[in-house]
């Protein structure tokens, strides 16, 4: 099987530390790796790049900034300098990419959330520019609206985008959080059309889900057409990889040297 367009979340295999994660994933011959930057904790990140490179993962991104909206500008001026702060971690780690959770803030509409995400990526992206760093927004299942993400939909991201214009901003797609949008093969082409089409994101929509955030399943568990939204994807000319990104208290349980065989597994047969 090739899985040299296989990447994996370090969140994915979240009770290995990174150094394991890194050596398992190169064992696999797996091709990619996003980091998490809670797994850098602790650590040097230029280390842990040379580390990664040295095992041939390619770093395909840093996981993740975001979380622009605050009711009171300090906060908000806070949320930038830690992104500042994501964009520095991910130029020391050698990740092209920082991954954007773009944040919601309850008290306040989520037009303004919107604007507020806006700014807040323009005031970044000077920091982006210095690290030649791309800032991947990735839309965000209306489920979490409310705190997580006042991006929604593909064609939100693709506003934003828009407004900003700028070539370091694109969209991660991730299909948890779209896969139920009508409008998505023409978003996913709108979004390509421009260049701004910057990752891909896998894993499945259990049914039913019992946790809004960490039950997560594993490619062909669930109801998406992952592989219909793969063809979308494809149909751009999209050649990046293919990011198992999987938040699963029940498989985070299990033995990760077989889940991680089960990923392999459910890539070749449901992705
Ligand atoms: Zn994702």
């Amino acid at each position: 099987m090739d899985k040299s367009r296989l990447c994996i979340h370090t969140i994915t295999t979240r009770p290995w530390s990174i150094e394991q994660a890194m050596d398992k994933y190169a064992e696999a011959g797996i091709g990619g790796i996003t980091v998490w930057r809670q797994s850098l904790e602790g650590r040097d990140p230029e280390k842990i790049g040379e580390q990664l490179r040295s095992r041939n993962l390619s770093i395909v991104s840093l996981c993740r900034g975001g979380f622009f909206p605050a009711l009171v500008a300090a906060d908000r001026e806070k949320a930038i300098e830690e992104n500042r702060a994501a964009i520095r971690e991910a130029a020391a780690l050698g990740a092209p990419m920082v991954v954007l959770v773009c944040g919601a803030t309850p008290g306040q509409s989520l037009e303004e959330s919107r604007k507020q995400i806006a700014d807040g990526i323009a005031a970044v992206l000077p920091t982006a520019e210095d690290y030649k760093i791309k800032l991947a927004i990735e839309p965000l299942h209306p489920m979490y609206a409310g705190d997580r993400s006042a991006v929604n939909t593909m064609a939100s991201a693709n506003d934003i985008c828009q407004k900003i214009h700028h070539p370091l901003v694109g969209i991660a797609v991730d299909v948890y959080h779209v896969w139920w949008d009508p409008n998505l093969a023409e978003q996913i082409g709108i979004a390509a059309d421009r260049s701004r089409l910057f990752a891909f994101h896998v894993c499945d929509w259990l049914v039913p889900t019992k946790d809004f955030l960490n039950d997560r399943g594993l490619m062909g568990e669930g109801c998406i057409d992952i592989p219909g939204i793969r063809r979308m994807v494809d149909a751009t000319g999209f050649n990046g990889f293919h990011e198992v990104e999987i938040f699963s208290d029940r498989w985070w349980a299990t033995d990760q040297d077989e889940f991680l065989a089960r990923i392999q597994t459910a890539y070749r047969e449901h992705c």
